[in-house]
């Protein structure tokens, strides 16, 4: 089915408009150049769209790591009444929690708004390329095909699929351990908040509490419930290998998992996200094997909601209020680049005079059944992501960020969550923005990182300081 080529040229296209997408688009435009977003799906947010709270984004210790577009985005949240709060889990981390049936309306605003040219329902699905430059993205989509030549191209697909068109190299992944289970989120309505703080109060053994210990400061588990109790929130974690979730996957109640966990997404709807479901795959980018996996997740969301329902006070009268758009995938292909964040990186806190990003979240491994690594960073501080993270080895003007940035599997699972994707997100925009001013043949390599560090701290990017 070939059909004629419609050509449009811009300064920087970004493909996929996840969390890092969306924030490189945003901080492209707003930097002065002429950019565009493809997105194969029908929505602009990808995973921000699921009901999960932004992690990596405040550090253990409780203070904000990451500006600028996730900033603006919180606020815009909150203009159309779906900020829930900045809340702690008492366990490991703090994170933002927002409705997002409301995420749906602020994305595509602030995108809008930030004059972005967008590509829905398109699938980047080849490349035109040469001496090492990409000069243009192939996009199939109902009107045909599109090509959209730039001078830089972002990939925020999170499976680095314009690095591998590009010949782009990549580290191992799911060879000696098998890849993060893909899971199915789903939302529940008319949660009794009160009864289900009352349950986890007299039950501080089903909970898991004060993983790091700039969270946990000396306190006991119970006065770590206590501390729950006293958020007021439903922000919940049941551990797989407590007596509540423990006796249930023994019996065969419910499917062996390392956890339920509970956040809010809408006081007004009394509703919250439930992260629990899961399913192992040996590739997830495997179309059959993926699709295979829709079943099985669907079985295990209402075997989960049936258990809540039956199990667990606050639950009685909750019903099923919404699934994710998709199943959730944490981990394909990761994209090297001119420097691979390292485990040890993550673990020690380490700072970087060419830092341009930061991420706090622990390292965070979910694994078969009831398997999950939880490693913190050192103090609950952070961690800063240099921009040579962000630069694809063997490739001139191509930057990447989100799920598929370079990184070692343990500092990924860490750097991957939302707070981290958005600010390596914009951290790219605005260098690719900055290569625009440059000559044609300019290798983002050459990039001044002290100058792009200045124009993000002006964004609001946060960049300096002990955090
Ligand atoms: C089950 C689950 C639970 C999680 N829980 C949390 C949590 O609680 N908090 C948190 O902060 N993070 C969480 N994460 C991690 C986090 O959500 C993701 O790692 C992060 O959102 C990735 O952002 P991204 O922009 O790189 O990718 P995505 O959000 O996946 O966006 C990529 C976009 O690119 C599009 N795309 C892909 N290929 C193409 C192509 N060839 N052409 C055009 N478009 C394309 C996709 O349609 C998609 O919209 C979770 C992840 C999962 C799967």
């Amino acid at each position: 089915m070939s059909s004629p080529i419609d050509h449009h040229s811009y300064d920087v296209v970004v493909v996929g408009a996840g969390s890092a997408g969306v924030a490189a688009a945003i901080s492209a435009a707003e930097a002065g150049a002429r950019t565009a977003l493809i997105e194969a799906g029908g929505m602009l947010g990808g995973e921000l769209l699921t009901g999960m709270t932004i992690d990596g984004a405040i550090n253990a210790r409780g203070e904000q790591i990451s500006g600028g577009v996730l900033d603006k985005l919180m606020q815009r949240c909150e203009a159309l009444g779906g900020f829930v709060r900045r809340l702690s889990d008492w366990r490991l981390i703090q994170y933002f929690a927002y409705d997002p049936e409301i995420m749906k309306i602020a994305v595509p605003q602030l995108v809008h708004e930030a004059g972005v040219d967008v590509y829905l329902h398109s699938y980047a699905e080849d490349i035109v390329m040469h001496d090492g430059r990409i000069d243009g993205v192939m996009v199939r989509n109902k009107s045909g095909r599109n090509l959209l030549t730039a001078r830089t191209i972002i990939d925020c697909s999170g499976d680095g699929d314009i690095c591998a068109a590009g010949g782009g190299t990549f580290l191992a992944a799911g060879e000696k351990e098998r890849m993060q289970p893909v899971s199915m989120m789903f939302r529940m309505a008319g949660v009794d908040t009160a009864a289900l703080l009352e349950f986890v109060r007299s039950h501080p053994e089903y909970v898991a509490v004060g993983e790091s210990e700039a969270i946990r400061g000396n306190r006991s588990d119970a006065e770590l419930v206590e501390e729950i109790h006293r958020q007021g929130q439903p922000c919940v974690f049941f551990k797989g290998d407590g007596p509540l979730l423990g006796q249930a996957i023994d019996s065969g109640e419910l499917y062996p998992t390392a956890l339920i966990m509970i956040q809010p997404t809408s006081e007004a709807r009394r509703e919250v996200c439930v992260n629990s479901t899961r399913v192992t795959l040996d590739n997830p980018m495997h179309t059959r094997e993926l699709s295979g996996a829709l079943g099985a997740l669907m079985g295990q969301v209402h075997q989960c909601m049936s258990f809540l329902q039956r199990r667990v006070p606050g639950f009685e009268g909750a019903t099923l209020s919404g699934l994710a758009p998709k199943m959730g995938i944490r981990e394909t292909r990761r994209v090297a680049g001119e420097y691979v964040l390292t485990s040890q990186d993550v673990r020690t806190g380490r700072k970087r005079a060419d830092g341009v990003a930061k991420g706090c979240h622990h390292i965070d491994i979910h694994q078969e059944g009831t398997g999950q690594v939880r490693i913190p960073v050192a103090d609950g501080g952070s961690y800063d992501i240099p921009f040579d993270c962000l630069v694809p080895l063997g490739l001139k003007n191509v930057l990447v960020a989100g799920r598929c940035f370079s990184a070692e599997r343990e500092a990924h699972a860490s750097a991957r969550v939302m707070g981290g994707c958005m600010a390596m997100g914009q951290a790219c925009g605005i260098a690719a923005a900055m290569a625009g001013e440059r000559n044609a043949d300019f290798d983002v390599r050459d990039t001044d990182v002290v100058e792009l560090r200045r124009r993000l701290t002006e964004v609001g990017a946060v960049l300096e300081g002990t955090h």
